[in-house]
């Protein structure tokens, strides 16, 4: 048990410890969801600074959202105080870009290069391809070019004449924040040296999602020896799409001998029936196939609730009736009886709850009855944020008044105002997006203080998922993707169906490939729920504008009954009439 002798690693079990204070050199810690890998590398540096006279200047961690570097940072300063000011926790893509600010003559930058945003972007490669059409085809094969694959000559040749107009116009754009300094670490002997020199202890979470140019960089600034913790899990490697390569992960102990390998079995996080479901989600595609995850606490054991909804109005229906039981019809009147449920909703509250779906569409419906029923929520998707309809107006907009003072907020709700009283003609679809940009961009926190120049950076550099606010009041919505690295009380995966999980295009057959990382996707968003799980699907689902038929996801399979509860289509509501008047 921890005492105070533990100091900074009391919080952590024996299995923790020995990871969070292993000696200098690499290490690999390979563990499942909820086995409290963060904590225990959060831990570690927290230890090496207080306890091991590291100096903190020189730990970098490196984390896969700004979301995630920012829980680290918080809890770093609560674990070692002020001296935590000096860590560097940082994103591959926020490192890359401070390394290119102190080093740009090395780049061939000006001073006051800047980040290309998506409407510049296309410009330049509508330029290069010569239409709007070729300019989508040609992005999506320059980006898969410079994070390493096999490039043709005329791949090449429309890569230079790309990135030379963005250069003209003193620009970089997102992949160049982990191509340039590869490209200069590589090459510079200096440079590389000073980095490593600079950054003796390096810490990479979720490592099996690395792609090609990280995994570069991190070979650059860690060389075989190097004090380089790798801590992920196979099982949750959810982004080859974006060219993430499991990979890496499997052969760490091949590019860092000698490193020991840490496993951690106890699972803190879920209770013990949606564990057990979990488990045997992943295991016909698991790789790790001698995994052992054990429930480490007495939380109480829930079963996982699976339900059927007609269609994906009734599935958004049943979500929005659930959350209210859940909440004991205190927040909201109760949709049927008005009773109130007796069974232990312990407290729960509206950020308690996650809503996770496959695909961005999907969150409509269920947005809309939320919404409707008065709940508040955020819905966050794994997508960049400039991506997001009306942050680029807003973006242009804010470019246009720089001159104005104020804080950042205050500048955002005046760009949002402008760009309306410039589209007269708005219907209430397009103002209502403006209005969710603005409301999304707001804890981006408000962080930014006065900083217009940063707010830009971090909205350029960050996806939606950045700007969940972890403290606001509301239930989240969010991609499977979107909800990595997170936990939640109550969890809903909705659209538990053949052809979203595992995701088929209508007329397309998925890879292998692909259906295991549909399995692995899953398996992330059954272990982000703590004490509640809830699988629904809708029997009939308009995907593409088409009205279809659906059958269960495969991947419920092998739940088996001993663990889950099925759950029959809510009572019949009142009517209508009787329902507003109690909402
Ligand atoms: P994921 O694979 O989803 O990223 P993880 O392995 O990183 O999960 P954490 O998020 O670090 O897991 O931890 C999961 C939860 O368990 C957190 O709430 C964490 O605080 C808690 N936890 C981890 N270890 C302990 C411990 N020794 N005692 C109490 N709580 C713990
Ligand atoms: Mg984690």
């Amino acid at each position: 048990q921890a005492n105070a002798a533990d100091g900074v690693l009391a919080g952590l079990d024996p299995d923790q410890r020995a990871a969070a204070s292993a000696e200098a050199g690499p290490l690999l810690i390979v563990a499942g969801p909820g086995t409290g890998k963060t904590r225990t590398v959060t831990h570690r540096i927290a230890h090496l600074v207080l306890e091991r006279q590291v100096p903190a200047r020189e730990c970098l961690a490196i984390t896969f959202t700004r979301r995630a570097a920012e829980e680290m940072t918080e809890r770093l300063h609560a674990l070692a105080g002020p001296t935590a000011a000096e860590l560097t926790v940082a994103t591959f893509h926020s490192f890359g870009l401070q390394l290119l600010r102190d080093h740009h003559d090395k780049a061939g930058l000006s001073a006051d290069f800047g980040l290309a945003d998506a409407s510049v972007q296309h410009e330049v490669l509508t330029e290069v391809a010569g239409d709007e059409r070729a300019a989508k085809a040609l992005r999506a094969e320059l980006s898969r070019a410079r994070r390493g694959g096999d490039t043709d000559e005329d791949t090449a040749a429309a890569l230079h004449r790309y990135t030379t107009a963005l250069r003209e116009r003193n620009l970089i754009d997102f992949d160049d924040l982990v191509v340039l300094p590869v490209r200069l670490l590589e090459s510079d002997d200096e440079l590389r040296a000073a980095y490593r020199d600079r950054f003796r202890w390096i810490t990479v979470d979720e490592y099996q999602d690395v792609d090609e140019m990280q995994y570069r960089l991190l070979r650059q600034l860690a060389p075989a020896g190097a004090n380089l913790t790798a801590v992920g899990d196979p099982d949750q490697a959810i982004y080859s799409f974006r060219g993430a390569d499991v990979g890496f992960f499997l052969r760490f102990q091949q590019d860092w001998p000698q490193a020991p390998v840490v496993q951690l079995t106890r699972n803190y996080r879920s209770g013990r029936h949606i564990l057990d479901g979990a488990v045997r989600a992943i295991r016909p595609g698991t790789l790790v196939p001698d995994r052992v995850l054990l429930p480490a606490g007495d939380r109480p054991a829930q079963r996982i609730t699976v339900h059927e909804a007609t269609d994906e109005h009734a599935e958004a229906a049943f979500v929005a009736r659930s959350i209210d039981r859940l909440l004991g019809g205190a927040s909201f009147h109760s949709l049927d009886s008005g009773r109130v449920d007796g069974d232990g909703h312990g407290g729960i509250g509206f950020a308690d709850i996650a809503v996770l779906y496959r695909t961005d569409s999907q969150s409509r419906a269920v947005l809309d009855e939320l919404v409707r029923c008065g709940l508040p929520v955020q819905k966050r998707s794994h997508d960049p944020l400039s991506a997001r309809p009306g942050v680029d107006h807003l973006m242009r907009e804010l470019a246009l008044v720089p001159a104005r003072k104020g804080s950042v907020p205050e500048r955002v709700r005046w760009a949002a105002d402008a760009v309306l009283a410039a589209m007269p003609d708005a219907v209430q679809e397009q103002t209502a997006e403006i209005h969710a940009a603005a409301e999304l961009l707001m804890p981006l926190a408000q962080r930014c203080g006065d900083d217009v120049q940063r707010f830009r950076r971090e909205l350029l550099l960050g996806a939606e998922v950045d700007a969940l606010d972890p403290r606001a009041d509301a239930i989240s919505l969010l991609t499977l993707h979107a909800a990595k690295g997170l936990e939640f009380p109550v969890v809903f995966v909705v659209g538990c169906e053949d052809g979203l999980l595992p995701l088929r295009w209508p007329g397309a057959t998925p890879e292998n490939d692909d259906i295991a990382e549909e399995r692995r996707l899953f398996f992330v968003g059954m272990t982000r729920a703590q004490d509640h799980l809830h699988l629904t699907r809708a029997a009939r689902r308009t995907r593409h504008g088409t009205e279809r038929d659906t059958r269960p996801s495969p991947f419920l399979e092998g739940l088996g009954e001993d663990i889950v509860e099925r759950i029959a289509a809510p009572a019949r509501r009142r009517t209508r009439a009787t329902q507003l008047s109690l909402l």
